[in-house]
């Protein structure tokens, strides 16, 4: 890739699908940091995205640009992972979160300009299969932008709604996740709506598995002592034996969840499940580091160390203050914990980040 000037996610650092809630943060500009490369044309320099996130480099999807359909947090399960922490609006409701219409003209007016992307994928805040018109983006941009790979992360809640599979099925890469089998830990991990059980997920998630052309990429977030017991590992054994998916991925917490009590999970630990769930288990990659990417925006790294270095910031503060998504500014952080020329440290108002000490 060669973006000027942008670098590297939504994937849930913590989950692909989460993004954090930022009501003060101002709209993202898509493409920070390329701002004022001679690579863009001056309108893009000026417009304020408020869907579009990024082009943020992701671990899996390679520099992606992002679109946030509920930016309020509206989603299916409150889960104790999500780096956005608790959900605002726990709900089933499908319905038109943001203007069909101002999302498909901001793509338009980005993709238009023929960025060097890898994908163009569907994560942001909450779940993006609760937008009634994601179909009808999906739709879109297969028509009118064929070249670029169109990505949906999805918790798989409402994959068992035909409406949800068909608006699903012109995607290149549907990515949902499954963190139980069980009941009793599907309920601790992910804590559903009322009306979702692991029995409606696991139905909806094969019939699409079974119709669907794309490639589908399912993702299990492991939580200690919840699902990586013999018992739960057994049932997940059970149902990849049957599903159909292109692979499989394990993926843990990089940055804290919802909840205190979610530690991360040791990348050996990891690649240990991985082994005993079989040959098409793997375990998702670490972050992309910048060295490796040439997305990656020194300027936004510099930004972020500065205001660190002043004072700790959460994750919400230095979206603030930097002006970007939050799924932005975790993108990087991911990076620069892996570096370690930033550290974690907890307090009242949550997780802060500060410059380590030989940085
Ligand atoms: S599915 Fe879970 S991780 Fe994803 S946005 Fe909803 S609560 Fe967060």
């Amino acid at each position: 890739m060669t973006l000027p000037g942008v670098k590297s996610g939504a994937a849930h650092a913590g989950r692909i699908c989460g993004g954090r809630v930022t009501p003060a943060a101002p709209a993202t500009p898509a493409g920070t940091g390329r701002f004022f490369s001679n690579d863009f044309p001056a309108y893009i320099v000026c417009m304020k995205w408020k869907h579009l996130f990024g082009p943020v480099p992701s671990r899996r999807l390679g520099v992606s640009l992002g679109i946030d359909l509920t930016p309020q947090k509206a989603c299916t399960l409150n889960c104790v992972y999500c780096e956005c922490g608790k959900t605002d609006r726990l709900t089933l409701e499908r319905k038109e979160y943001t203007p069909t219409g101002e999302v498909m003209e901001e793509l338009r007016a980005f993709l238009s300009t023929s960025p060097d992307l890898d994908a163009v994928t569907f994560s942001g805040s909450g779940e993006p299969t609760l937008h009634s018109g994601f179909g009808e983006i999906i739709a879109m941009l297969k028509t009118e932008f064929p070249q670029y790979r169109v990505v949906m992360l999805t918790n798989s809640t409402l994959l068992h709604l035909p409406e949800v599979r068909a608006g699903l099925m012109p995607t290149d890469l549907v990515v949902p996740s499954l963190d139980a089998v069980s009941e009793e830990a599907y309920r601790r991990i992910n804590r559903p709506v009322r009306g979702i059980s692991s029995a409606t997920l696991l139905e909806g998630l094969t019939e699409f598995c079974d119709v669907f052309r794309g490639e589908t990429w399912l993702e299990v977030f492991m939580i200690h002592g919840i699902n990586d017991t013999p018992e739960e590992l057994a049932l997940f054994r059970k149902v990849f034996e049957r599903l159909r998916v292109s692979r499989i991925q394990l993926n843990a917490l990089d940055r804290p969840g919802a909840v205190d009590w979610v530690a991360p999970i040791p990348r050996e630990n990891l690649v240990a499940i991985a082994q005993q769930l079989g040959d098409r288990v793997e375990v998702v990659a670490k972050p992309v580091l910048r060295q490796r990417c040439s997305a990656f925006d020194d300027n936004v790294r510099d930004r972020i160390l500065s205001t660190i270095r002043v004072r700790p910031s959460t994750l919400d503060d230095l979206a603030i203050t930097l002006g970007l998504h939050v799924l932005d500014i975790g993108k990087y952080l991911d990076v620069l914990i892996g570096e370690g020329v930033v550290e974690q440290m907890k307090g009242e108002r949550g997780m802060f980040y500060a410059a380590a000490s030989e940085e």
